[in-house]
């Protein structure tokens, strides 16, 4: 198993990311990744081994301002253990809308949806399928983040949990799950999502869970879910356990 960690709200992002994927390093994992938006400049940062490498990257790098980010540990299911696999991975370089995504789990049919990007001109620089999925929703998108990640969802087989920011809409942050854990920590005027609620109490014990097909879109101060086919749904809020040591203890 391995982590995702994915902030939008007025903080910076950068340091709840990392505490937060701390916090998932008991899950296991061999590589670590971030992505951050400050206005339209998307930084990635990925690193193979601890976070705490990922970590001292950063700050050798300046960090970043962005108070929407994702964050990831990878567990290699697709593709060698490298810094080029690990994620975020992001849209073509070039051509693309500068969308950054993290997946937990496996796209069982990336090899074709692979074939068919490829022949429309994509390049990939990773061996993942998760790959894939960004250069999908690149190829689909046309100013809605939300729409396109649906749109490519409906395509693909397999298991996942997403966070997907896109440059071209620094107030948005999209979710999703299928087979894999995703939650959603609701705060005031900010949203914080992780594999589990150990990386979600330090800051806000309310919570809802997405369930399979789910795609939550989170702004700043609102949030929608619905399912894959745009089908609006009403999440169930709850109160979550806390575990006061947890909290106080870190990771
Ligand atoms: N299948 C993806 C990969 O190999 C995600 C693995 C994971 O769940 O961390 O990169």
């Amino acid at each position: 198993m391995c982590g995702i960690v994915a902030y939008i709200g007025h903080k910076p992002a950068l340091p709840i990311l990392l505490e937060g994927l701390k916090r998932l390093e008991y899950r296991g994992y061999d590589s670590a990744g971030v992505a951050t938006l400050d206005d339209d400049d998307l930084r990635t940062c990925r690193s193979v081994g601890r976070v705490r490498v990922l970590e001292d990257r950063l700050s050798r790098s300046g960090g970043s301002r962005g108070t929407i980010g994702i964050a990831h540990t990878r567990w290699a299911t697709h593709g060698a253990v490298t810094e080029s696999n690990a994620h975020p991975h992001t849209d073509d370089a070039d051509r693309g809308h500068g969308i950054a995504i993290i997946h937990n789990g496996i796209i069982e049919n990336y090899a074709t949806i692979r074939t068919w990007l490829q022949d429309k001109g994509h390049t990939f620089t990773s061996e993942t399928d998760t790959e894939v999925l960004a250069h999908l929703i690149g190829e689909l998108y046309a100013g809605d983040l939300e729409k396109a990640v649906q749109s490519a969802l409906r395509e693909v087989t397999g298991a996942y949990a997403i966070a997907v920011i896109c440059r071209e809409e620094p107030d948005t942050l999209v979710v999703a799950r299928k087979g894999s854990p995703l939650m959603v920590g609701v705060g005031k005027d900010e949203y914080i999502v992780a594999s589990d609620s150990s990386a979600i109490v330090a800051h806000t014990t309310q919570a809802f869970t997405l369930e399979d097909y789910n795609v939550a879109k989170l702004t700043r101060d609102s949030f929608r879910t619905t399912t894959v086919d745009n089908v609006l749904l009403t999440p169930q809020i709850r109160e979550l356990e806390v575990d006061l040591e947890q909290i106080e203890l870190g990771g």
